[in-house]
């Protein structure tokens, strides 16, 4: 499984039915999925959906198909000056795209960020910031 993340903008979701419409789509490829967050965001609904890493190009075509956004990646930037590798962040990133490197100090793996931002009030020094 892999994980994406994606932004149903208001203007396509007004109501629960739409949302309804919206998971009937991914659903008619007969594909199991998770939804790992569900929140509201000041474009639209944001969904991050763990999908089966062969459906991807399925599933995210479908979506750009039905005017669902397929958020990029990497979307934060770790600053360095202000990490004091204490590990906070770690255990909410979902694609370990923030580990441990064998000295202990933190790493991000920016070609693993899905942009999700769990991560980013997790800092208690602030080093974590939104690309
Ligand atoms: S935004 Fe943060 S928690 Fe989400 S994948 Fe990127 S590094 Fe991990
Ligand atoms: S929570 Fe902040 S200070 Fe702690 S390891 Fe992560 S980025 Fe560094």
């Amino acid at each position: 499984m892999t994980i994406i993340n994606v932004t149903l903008p208001f203007g396509v979701i007004k109501d629960i039915s739409d949302y309804s419409r919206f998971i009937n789509k991914i659903l008619k490829y007969d594909i199991s999925f998770n939804i790992l967050k569900f929140s509201t965001g000041s474009s639209g609904i944001n969904l991050l959906l763990d999908i089966p890493e062969g459906k991807i190009k399925t599933i995210t075509e479908s979506l750009k198909k039905n005017n669902i956004i397929v958020n990029k990646k990497g979307r934060v930037i770790i600053d360095d000056d202000k990490c004091i590798d204490c590990g906070a962040c770690i255990s909410l990133c979902p694609t370990d795209a923030l580990h441990f490197n064998s000295e202990d100090r933190l790493e991000f793996s920016y070609e693993k960020c899905i942009g999700c931002l769990l991560c980013l009030d997790s800092c208690p020094r602030y080093a974590i910031e939104e690309m």
